[in-house]
């Protein structure tokens, strides 16, 4: 990952004027040191994040980004950030991007230990290249979560629905898949109902409905699978938000997981059965993904 542009953010009130937001940023080098050693993001993983895809210099659907980094702040009683004070940040960002896929990071971490105030700040970085994963396809493995599909109602300290920073349980998960002998993994509640991938949210297709599981707060709402529902729907094509049995995934029409970066993955093989993969379909979801979206 060649890393582009950083910028240090130094957070202004979410109720603040919209303003020249200028001697707020501050541009570091992105391959030197940065953080300090008592920085809570780093310490506990105690911050949120957000990474939207970037496709020839443009930023995709920065304001559902946006509004999703305050959801997950609200759900981790950090400050609410200044949309606009982020925009102007993305934008800086999206700026530097340079042609082809890129990735921008958004990160809002507690701070540092004892300090005054929450740190922020912005990266970008060239994507990896996800063509294979993209045009072949992925095999994943359901994994069971650990914890039953009421549990955000019943403990929202674990904060299930929020991007945060701890991430290294998510990465585990991927790492097992990979043990399986799969490419990705996904979540499944322990009494049976499936639910996101590590790191993408999943949709099924029916006949012509299109199906993900519904965000009962124990899953990322994801700005890709938005997106992607919103193009199906224009094309003709039935949504749904369900509760959906793990057993409903190996018997889907098809299966993709989606995300910002990766786009939309076909998955081609769950728990090592077969599943179908319209090639077709999928190329024109990924041609929609890579066109300009706000
Ligand atoms: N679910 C999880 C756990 C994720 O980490 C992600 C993205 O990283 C998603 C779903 C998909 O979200 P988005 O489409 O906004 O990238």
């Amino acid at each position: 990952m060649a890393w582009r542009y950083a910028l240090m953010i130094t957070p202004v009130d979410a109720d603040a004027a919209d303003t020249d937001f200028s001697p707020t940023f501050a541009e570091i080098d992105p391959s030197a040191p940065a953080l300090t050693v008592g920085e809570l993001s780093t310490q506990r993983g105690d911050g949120i994040f957000e990474s939207i895809g970037v496709v020839d210099g443009h930023a995709q659907e920065v304001e559902a980004h946006l509004d999703r980094l305050a959801h997950s702040a609200r759900l981790c009683d950090l400050p609410a950030p200044h949309v606009g004070q982020w925009r102007e940040a993305v934008a800086r960002a999206a700026a530097h991007a340079g042609s082809g896929e890129a990735v921008i990071k958004l990160i809002l971490s507690r701070g540092v230990e004892h300090g005054p105030a929450p740190t922020a700040w912005v990266t970008v970085a060239s994507a990896a290249d996800f063509t294979a994963a993209r045009t072949d396809g992925i095999r994943v493995v359901t994994l069971d979560r650990g914890y039953d599909i009421d549990v955000p109602a019943r403990a929202p300290w674990l904060l299930l629905g929020a991007k945060t920073l701890s991430y290294a349980v998510n990465m585990a998960a991927i790492r097992e898949a990979k043990r399986r002998g799969a490419d990705d993994a996904v979540f499944v509640s322990s009494d049976g109902f499936v639910l996101e991938a590590p790191t993408a949210s999943l949709i099924l297709r029916r006949g012509d409905t299109f199906v993900t599981p519904a965000p009962n707060g124990g899953i990322l709402h994801g700005t890709t699978q938005l997106s992607l529902f919103e193009h199906l729907e224009a094309r003709g094509f039935a949504t749904a938000y369900e509760t959906v049995p793990a057993a409903d995934l190996a018997s889907a029409d098809a299966a993709w997981l989606v995300s910002s970066v990766r786009l939309a993955a076909p998955v081609i093989a769950v728990d090592g059965a077969a599943l179908p993969h319209d090639a077709e379909l999928t190329a024109s979801l990924n041609a929609y993904l890579l066109s300009p979206r706000d």
